[in-house]
């Protein structure tokens, strides 16, 4: 621990965001970084706590106090390898992650935890602003070969693991670039596109070889890939969209959140894309769902000039407090508030939509809702029910929906033979990762749902290890927990 009394002498600093009026007037990341002084007086904060909960809050085990205090004493680069030892992407992270392991700190059970997220973002930046970061090609190779199937984050880390090891990884990716959620999901006003490249670059130089532009299961079967190699890893993502299937929902102006964010995210990247322009310019705009993908489309939308920006939320307006039945460490399900909140959308609880409305020509004028309300029974599971006489009628040029996604796309499963589990996911045991064709394994939000950067990445990294297991009998990759040598 390198300040005793650290957490005693410093408040916790978050870093300030640029102005709204600014910031909304470009798709590029709006967080202006915290000098280095200060860094060095947010890892003070931490308290090295005997049990450090927060490593179990992180889905990677990532080595928080060990890294904390390095940033305390100034040592950059060994805080970097420390935090690559059991994260190959912190600059992913360090950005995106909702930072659990920020809700089990211990310092956060009576004053505000310590800046983690942000701390592991500049450990980072700092290591690519040196040059720590640099290709490191196994120095033998097994000569035993790997395809993993999607490049988003899950099959990134498979692959940089599986290519320590020594086997010779080739990646299959349908889009043309690689990165998946990362690069046509999360907007660049959230993580810029070259944050991706130049990570794609340490791994093309280390040996993996990107196949981008193929489609697995039609481009090539993925039985020809099973032939072809010796182990197969899926890492294609919980892709099937949720419909709201009410009256009016085929109306011209209703768009799926993932029609409207890849394609923003070509736009900012001039790329081509597929189908009708969609754009919020003047327009009043309706998100209808609450979460993470709602919140993008809020930004996006404020960001291409929409009118108004309004979004609904079926669940019930949590409270910025831990609820008392959530108690710490555990993940509180409290009112998140994001930077796309703050840019001028009216957010609205415990309503739920019942048709939408549009005029002679199947253009959309508006929708209908009515509020809900939740019944909570010790033992059952909450009940949803109408509020008698509360619909209510609400003008929009444009409804998009972020309502989540129900599993993965069967295509390769079918040409595989593969089970999929009850929730139209890959069956794949977190024992060891394989399906139930010997030799195919299964990683990230394809094997346990839509889920989070940081668990992609931890599963990415698991899967590797029982690959190499698979192929060679025994496997020096580490598991989470293992306390990894540092390798950057
Ligand atoms: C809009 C949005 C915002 C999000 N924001 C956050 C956030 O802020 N923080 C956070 O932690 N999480 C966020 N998430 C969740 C996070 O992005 C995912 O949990 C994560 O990307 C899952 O990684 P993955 O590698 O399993 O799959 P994906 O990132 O979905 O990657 C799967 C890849 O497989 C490719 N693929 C699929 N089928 C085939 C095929 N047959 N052949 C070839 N390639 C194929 C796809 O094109 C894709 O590139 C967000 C999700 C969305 C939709
Ligand atoms: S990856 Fe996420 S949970 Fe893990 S230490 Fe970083 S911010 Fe915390």
């Amino acid at each position: 621990m390198g300040k005793t009394t650290g957490f005693l002498e410093y408040e916790r600093k978050n870093e300030p965001y640029k102005p709204v009026e600014e910031r909304i007037q470009k798709y590029e990341e709006f967080t202006i970084p915290l000098d280095k002084s200060e860094l060095k007086k947010q890892g003070a904060r931490c308290m090295d706590c005997g049990i450090p909960f927060c490593h179990s809050g992180c889905p990677l085990g990532n080595l928080i106090p060990d890294f904390n205090d390095a940033v305390y004493r100034e040592r950059w680069e060994e805080a970097s390898q420390i935090l690559h030892g059991t994260n190959n992407f912190p600059e992913f992270t360090g950005r995106l992650c909702p930072a659990p392991c920020e809700e089990a700190c211990v310092l956060g059970i009576n004053e505000d935890p310590v800046s983690i997220e942000n701390i592991e973002k500049n450990i980072a930046e700092e290591a690519f602003k040196n040059g720590w970061i640099k290709a490191n090609p196994p120095q033998k190779r097994t000569g035993k070969k790997v395809a993993v199937i999607g490049s988003g984050p899950a099959g990134l880390a498979a692959a940089q693991q599986l290519n320590r090891a020594g086997h010779l990884v080739t990646v299959y990716e349908r889009d043309e670039k690689a990165g998946g959620l990362l690069r046509y999901g999360i907007p660049d006003f959230k993580m810029e596109k070259h944050v991706i490249d130049r990570r794609l670059a340490v791994l093309e130089e280390e040996g993996i070889s990107f196949k981008c532009g193929v489609h697995v299961g039609k481009d090539v079967t993925a039985d020809q890939l099973k032939l072809e190699y010796d182990a197969v890893v899926l890492s294609t993502g919980a892709t099937v969209r949720r419909n709201l299937p009410i009256p009016g929902s085929d109306l011209k102006g209703i768009y799926q959140a993932m029609d409207f964010l890849p394609q923003n995210n070509r736009r900012v990247d001039g790329l081509q894309w597929e189908g009708e322009e969609i754009k919020a310019t003047g327009k009043d705009v309706i998100v209808i769902g609450g979460g993470d993908t709602g919140s993008d489309c809020i930004g996006t939308s404020i960001r291409h000039g929409a009118t108004s920006v309004k979004n609904f939320e079926i669940m019930s307006k949590g409270t910025p407090d831990r609820p008392e039945n959530q108690p710490w460490p555990y993940w509180p399900m409290r009112l998140r508030t994001s930077s796309s909140h703050k840019e001028g959308a009216e957010r609205f609880f415990s309503i739920s939509t019942k048709k939408f409305v549009g005029d002679e020509n199947g253009n959309l004028t508006g929708l209908v809702t009515t509020e809900v309300e939740w019944t909570h029974k010790p033992g059952e599971r909450p009940n949803l029910s109408e509020v008698p006489g509360t619909e209510k009628e609400w003008k929009a040029d444009m409804v998009l929906l972020a309502l989540g996604f129900t599993g993965s796309e069967p295509t390769i499963a079918e040409q595989l033979g593969i089970k999929m589990d009850a929730r139209t996911n890959i069956e794949a045991s977190p024992e060891d990762y394989m399906t139930n064709v010997p030799g195919v394994f299964a990683a990230g939000d394809t094997r346990r749902g839509q889920s989070l950067i940081v668990w992609a990445i931890s599963e990415g990294r698991q899967a590797a290890h029982y690959v190499d297991k698979y192929l060679m009998g025994k496997s020096d990759l580490p598991l989470k927990g293992d306390g990894d040598l540092p390798r950057v």
